[in-house]
């Protein structure tokens, strides 16, 4: 006898979790089916998706690690605080990641009992339309749902002719698992894991080289960041990152990875222990058994979907990486409550213009809304205002004065268009502009706002009063 619910989620990732509990806080009867091949500790398939087990969490637990490692021995001495002989304990700090991910994956096992989701363990696929309801096969089970949503996520791109082994070539699984400081650890691909994984090895002491496909660094961010962030990562930190290259070929021996590659300066040759693979990754679309039931999808492969992430069949939703837009672990925790709410007739919603961006390097680079290359492109016209953390007394305080605030407004309305951060703390600087543009606010707004002394948001603060030509410290 097929179980029958108003609303199956396919993957407990944080797209397809949050729908899940959504769901049930309103009301309907809700199952979140996961097929995670890895245990949790009931020996149940792990919840959490790429995020909680080989994505934001692990990754952030390693690179707060081996900034404390990095601290240690570079920035204590200016505190007069002399540390000697600091060793990093790679298993151990694997460990501590691990425990991390262990407790938060368990927590969502939690989270359903209390919220009164059923937990299904097993793949999802759909059968077939069958009077207004929708069969599905869960496992070897079958369950009738009257709504599905689609949140099965992404998984790492790999490129021809570079087969990835977790062992000495790694996607963002294998990087996170390295039990012992690489001599040389090569990178291909200069985007968001890229970055951090090798900001990771190189803080611990690896010598990190990182090849990158596109002519320019961080294409995406806005340009006045990416110049101050290409200054402090190489020059400063001294990651070595080549732009504009072609890879041409990868062979590994037990001695370890050898890629050849072009750019400007013709043929080279990079040697390493080991390498990481972040271009990209791709969405989780195979196995869905789609094609029965006329799911459709766009050009690059994710479900299609409308701005309510709806698809094209009748009460099939889909969220999360599996769909357009940024694959950003939040992004998709505000789709799967917009999809929650308006499968229980309210009004839900998600505003992309405001979602934010988060590098987590150090200096961290932050930013929401547009960028200055994008407003001119737009022909939007626009006035802006930028404030370095040299004058902040709270950076100096704290041995951290890299970077700066960039806030650019309309030039007729005054509202912010878009915040720009390159800086320590900027993942939580970026809140407060988050909120202005959910609010419609102008950089007035934000000028007439008192922000707490000393604090790293006063940064913010002039960068909004600097919009108007009236900072007051700087
Ligand atoms: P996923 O998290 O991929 O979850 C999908 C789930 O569905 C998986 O558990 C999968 O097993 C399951 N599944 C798939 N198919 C089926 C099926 N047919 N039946 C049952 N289950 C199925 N984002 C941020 O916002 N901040 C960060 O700091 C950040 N850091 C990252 C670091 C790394 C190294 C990586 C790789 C990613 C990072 N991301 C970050 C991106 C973030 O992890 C993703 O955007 C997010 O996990 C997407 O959530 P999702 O629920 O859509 O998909
Ligand atoms: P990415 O898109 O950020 O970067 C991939 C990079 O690889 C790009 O710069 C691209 O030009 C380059 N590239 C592609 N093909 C190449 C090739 N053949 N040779 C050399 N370079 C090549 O992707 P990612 O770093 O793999 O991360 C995947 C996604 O995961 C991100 O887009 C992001 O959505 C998410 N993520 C987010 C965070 C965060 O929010 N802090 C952290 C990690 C990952």
């Amino acid at each position: 006898m097929a179980q029958e619910f108003d609303v199956l989620v396919i993957g407990g990732g944080p797209a397809g979790y949050v729908a899940a509990i959504r769901a049930a806080q309103l009301g309907l009867k809700t199952a979140c089916c996961e097929s995670n091949p890895y245990a949790d500790p009931k020996g149940q398939p792990r919840l959490g998706g790429t995020c909680l087990n080989v994505g934001c969490i692990p990754s952030k637990a390693l690179l707060h690690s081996s900034e404390l490692f990095d601290h240690a021995n570079h920035a204590f001495i200016m505190h007069g605080i002399k540390a000697e002989g600091v060793e990093i304990d790679v298993p151990s700090m694997i460990r501590r990641k691990d425990n991390i991910v262990t407790q938060l994956v368990s927590g969502i096992k939690g989270l359903f009992k209390k919220y009164k989701v059923t937990f299904l363990a097993g793949h999802g696929s759909f059968v077939a339309d069958a009077d207004g309801m929708w069969k599905m096969k869960v496992g070897d089970g079958e369950v009738i749902a009257k709504h599905v949503i689609i949140a099965t996520g992404s998984s790492a791109r790999h490129l021809s002719g570079i087969p990835v082994d977790n062992v000495q070539i790694v996607d963002n699984e294998g990087a996170l698992q390295i039990d012992a400081v690489p001599k040389r650890l090569g990178v291909i691909g200069a985007g968001v894991i890229g970055l951090e994984m090798g900001s990771v090895w190189k803080r611990l002491g690896s010598e990190v080289t990182i090849l990158e496909a596109l002519p320019d660094f961080l294409a995406a961010a806005d340009q006045a960041v990416a110049k101050e962030a290409w200054k402090v990562f190489t020059n400063k930190q001294g990651l070595k990152i080549y732009l504009g290259v072609q890879i041409k070929e990868v062979t590994t021996s037990p001695a370890g990875v050898s890629v050849k590659f072009e750019d400007d300066n013709g043929e080279q040759l990079l040697e390493c222990d080991k390498l990481v693979v972040a271009v990209g990754r791709v969405p989780n679309t195979d196995g869905l058994n789609a094609q029965a039931v006329g799911l459709q999808f766009d050009q690059r492969g994710h479900v299609e979907v409308d701005g309510h992430c709806s698809t094209n069949l009748r009460n099939v939703w889909a969220v999360g990486d599996v769909v357009r837009g940024p694959m950003l672990a939040h992004k998709g925790m505000e789709e799967g409550v917009m999809v929650a709410e308006c499968i229980a007739g309210q009004a839900g919603h998600v505003n992309y213009d405001a979602i934010p961006w988060v590098i987590y390097t150090h200096p961290e680079i932050a930013w929401v809304g547009k960028t200055e290359q994008e407003l001119k492109a737009a022909g939007i016209p626009f006035k802006q205002g930028q404030i370095p953390f040299l004058a902040n007394g709270r950076a100096l305080g704290q041995g951290d004065t890299t970077g700066f605030v960039k806030v650019l407004a309309h030039a007729e309305t005054d509202q912010i268009l878009g915040a720009h951060i390159i800086g320590t703390n900027a993942s939580e600087l970026i809140g407060e502009a988050v909120l202005a543009i959910e609010f419609g606010a102008s950089s007035e707004d934000i000028a007439r706002t008192s922000h707490a002394h000393p604090t790293l948001s006063e940064v913010m603060h002039e960068a909004a009063l600097a919009v108007d030509k009236r900072s007051l410290h700087f």
